[in-house]
């Protein structure tokens, strides 16, 4: 005949040591953490999806574009050097002489442009 074994039924002989009850307290603060880090995570893919959603409109929409070239905005050397540094090469590009965004590639960034101007 077999019995269940319960938690109730075990009893410790001995305390855990110290460094073990740290090494539990530490793993589950560290669970805690990634908990934390993937609901920020789940909500940066959030505002990315949206952002280019809005994004990719308002790129086609606007008037500032010209063939995928945004019209709108300049860019002096540092400021461009910037852009490309954190959005990628491809987010701008070399107009007649003038650094502007090659939203055909980094349409996101009319997501948040405050100059939006819809075709009429
Ligand atoms: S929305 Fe802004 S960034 Fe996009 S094309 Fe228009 S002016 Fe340029």
């Amino acid at each position: 005949m077999s019995q269940n074994v319960s938690e109730a039924n075990l009893l410790a002989e001995f305390m855990p040591h110290q460094n073990v009850v740290e090494l539990r307290q530490k793993i589950e603060e560290l669970i805690r953490n990634i908990d934390s880090l993937s609901s920020v995570v789940q909500q940066a893919k959030n505002f990315a999806y949206i952002s280019n959603l809005i994004g990719r409109w308002k790129m086609l929409t606007c008037k500032m574009n010209s063939n995928g070239v945004c019209m709108g905005w300049k860019m002096p050397k540092e400021v461009a050097d910037e852009v490309k540094k954190n959005l990628g090469d491809s987010a701008v590009i070399d107009r007649d002489g003038i650094t502007r965004f090659n939203v055909n590639s980094a349409f996101y960034v009319c997501a948040l442009c405050p100059i939006y101007s819809p075709r009429t």
